[in-house]
């Protein structure tokens, strides 16, 4: 008999994990203005909200906290991690940061003017943000595959070339760099071919602008192109890594995500130029640029972080987990972005809740629903995530409706995705009862969804 597929990893220490009664989380998501974002962890059993700093360190990373060296400037938890960084990515200058978006704050002070344009394969909402803060323009050339849901290709991800080379012959002289996001986050966590950065840097190139890759899951990308692209499968991830950033110009880094740390970030690049502008604006934002927001401490298990994540069997565990979530919910039929992802399942909100008006927001009512079922917090993405227009100042309702399922690294049982497939069929079943959405009661001229107040319309 064939041996069964499990986890690479045993567990150390453990968490106890709390439950709730539905009246409770009644009450609880009343007082959070139906916004999971405003409600306590301790008021939520599975939480499904982020895998951004939501993972377990490694006995390694934990013994290489303390290791750490505190020193202010020149620590050697800087050069471990800076060698670290240049081993993976072939990066020649490393700048850290707290995080993802204040690499992206660092770097495009330095980069962004206003009136510049920008495109990207759909910009993370922290990296519009910081584009359109500085009103400059953010525009979208993912491949149109991304928006069918139900469509079932391997790199839904990718940058479409027609779209990019539209927006770079119109706006020539006016773009400071492109953004190529790896896996496409807002697209359902979609991995991005080889083929296509190749191709995407190539075009850039030709109209003379660098790229930026924003990282986050650089590892799970590179697992894909591993597992899913001709030519790939007998290379080690380190070696699909080094080669996805050959012809990149810069990077952004949420190591969040897959430097598995709970807090971290950096800016690395092969231009002299861009380091020297960059350093300007770390040094009053981030702090000198040997630690860049960052602890000694925290730099030495990101160091290892990086290095154990970017093992096939590590990422080959997590996806495997995240596939067999999706699995489940093929069983009870619930509609999510095909193939599932890399750190998350999102569920095809606008299949589920048919009866709900856009106005109504349905990815958010199921993210209210879930939670009230049993206590799971996930997260929208989708109408209230795409903000408003910053001129027209209307809700941007172009793009998908998600509810995502995403999942921290290396935390939950398969037993927990078993809970989580089960509570979202019970939803699902009763959708057909679930007739009226929510309203907005107060948001942010800026990233509403994180303290948008909301009201529960009547049924
Ligand atoms: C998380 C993320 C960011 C922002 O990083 P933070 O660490 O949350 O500030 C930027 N881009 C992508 C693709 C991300 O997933």
């Amino acid at each position: 008999m064939e041996l069964p597929f499990a986890e690479s990893w045993k567990i150390k220490m453990i968490e106890p994990l709390r439950k709730s009664t539905r009246a409770e989380r009644e009450q609880w998501l009343k007082e959070a203005h139906y916004n999971v974002f405003q409600l306590k962890s301790e008021q939520v059993y599975i939480d499904l909200l982020t895998d951004s700093g939501t993972g377990a360190m490694s006995d390694r990373q934990w013994s290489a906290l303390m290791l750490g060296d505190e020193s202010y400037a020149g620590a050697t938890s800087f050069y471990k991690f800076e060698e670290v960084v240049k081993r993976i990515f072939g990066m020649t200058y490393v700048i850290p940061t707290h995080q993802g978006r204040a690499a992206e704050n660092v770097l495009f002070s330095y980069l962004v003017k206003e009136g510049n344009v920008v495109p990207g394969n759909a910009h993370f909402d922290t990296t519009k943000g910081h584009i359109e803060s500085r009103k400059a323009k953010a525009i979208d050339v993912t491949t149109d595959d991304a928006k069918d849901t139900q469509l079932e290709v391997p790199f839904k991800g990718n940058v479409s070339l027609e779209k990019l080379e539209k927006v770079l012959k119109e706006n020539q002289g006016n773009v400071p760099f492109m953004v190529l996001t790896v896996t496409n986050n807002t697209v359902g966590g979609q991995p991005v071919s080889m083929e296509n950065i190749k191709a995407t840097c190539k075009l850039c190139h030709q109209y003379g602008v660098p790229v930026v890759m924003d990282s986050a899951r650089f590892a799970e990308n590179a697992y894909f192109i591993k597992t899913r692209e001709a030519g790939y499968a007998d290379k080690t991830i380190k070696e699909i890594a080094l080669e996805m950033y050959a012809d990149a110009d810069a990077m952004t880094m949420s190591a969040k995500k897959d430097g598995i740390v709970n807090m971290g970030g950096f800016i690395a690049t092969r231009n002299k130029e861009w380091y020297e502008g960059a350093k300007l604006f770390c040094i009053p934002f981030e702090g000198y640029i040997t630690y860049g927001g960052m602890n000694g401490r925290d730099l030495n298990a990101l160091a290892v972080g990086l290095d154990e994540n970017t093992e096939f069997e590590m990422l080959e565990t997590r996806i495997h987990q995240v596939a067999y979530l999706a699995s489940l919910l093929d069983e009870y039929g619930i509609p999510y972005q095909r193939p599932a992802g890399g750190h998350a399942i999102f569920v095809d909100a606008d299949k589920v809740l048919t009866q709900i008006p856009k106005e109504e927001f349905p990815a958010q009512t199921l993210t209210c629903e879930l939670y009230l079922e049993a206590g799971i917090r996930a997260c929208e993405i989708g109408y209230m995530l795409a903000d408003r227009d910053p001129v027209t100042r209307e809700n941007r309702f172009g793009g998908l409706d998600l509810l995502r399922l995403c999942i921290p690294r290396r935390v939950y049982t398969d037993n927990h995705m078993k809970v989580i497939a089960a509570a979202l069929k019970n939803v699902y079943d009763r959708r057909m009862d679930i007739t009226r959405g929510v309203a907005i009661e107060w948001e942010a001229p800026l990233m509403r969804h994180f303290t948008v107040q909301l009201r529960r319309l009547e049924q």
